[in-house]
């Protein structure tokens, strides 16, 4: 997606060979209509799926899943981070290490918002070392629904996430692919 490449070379700030952090358009500021293009291309690229819900998990994935959800015209559902008063005691929680902020976090589903009935295009932000993605694989798994797809705006394809994702046989789209951030720059493949 070529918009996309050129807003993360304008606005993304190399943090570390690692790192790259983009505020500017997914962890801080959200542009609307940079979100919903992205919306319309995994909307594009899962139409034929028969997805029932698009599931995120929040809080960055949030915009871009409702961008898609709209598309497809299906319920947004966004997994929570951790256990609050309110949870529902029966929610389906895995326990996923936070690649940003070097702790265990535990994301949570209701089993209220998700079931064997549904086909679910799971949407996230970035995809590093795939711990969030495999916690939520594992949750969507567990609900018995069936997991069409995740899309992934952001991969960084020099870390493991993404492969192994693909090779328990799912299939992952992502919009940008990183190669490497190396020296302070980022390289696209293609
Ligand atoms: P993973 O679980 O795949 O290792 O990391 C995924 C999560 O960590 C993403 O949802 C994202 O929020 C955060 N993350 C991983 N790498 C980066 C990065 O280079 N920049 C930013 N801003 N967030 C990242």
């Amino acid at each position: 997606m070529e918009s996309l490449k050129k807003r993360i070379l304008e606005e993304g700030v190399v943090v570390s060979d690692q790192v790259l952090k983009l505020d500017g358009l997914l962890n801080h500021q959200v542009d609307p209509q940079l979100t919903m293009d992205m919306g319309k291309e995994f909307a594009r690229m899962f139409r034929e799926d028969g997805v029932t819900r698009v599931v995120t998990v929040e809080s960055s994935g949030i915009a871009i899943a409702f961008a898609t959800a709209f598309e497809l015209g299906v319920p947004l559902v966004f997994a929570r981070r951790k256990k609050t008063l309110l949870a529902d005691p029966d929610a389906l929680c895995e326990r996923v290490p936070s690649f940003t902020k070097g702790i265990v976090t535990d994301i949570l589903l209701s089993r209220q918002y998700i079931s064997e009935n549904d086909r679910i295009l799971f949407i996230d932000d970035i995809i590093a070392n795939g711990d969030a993605a495999r916690g939520l694989v594992r949750i969507i798994q567990r609900s018995g629904a069936e997991l069409v797809g995740v899309g992934i705006v952001v991969e960084k394809s020099f870390q493991a996430g993404a492969k192994a994702i693909r090779e328990q046989g799912i299939r992952l789209e992502s919009l940008v692919k990183i190669t490497s951030l190396d020296g302070g720059s980022i390289a696209f493949e293609d």
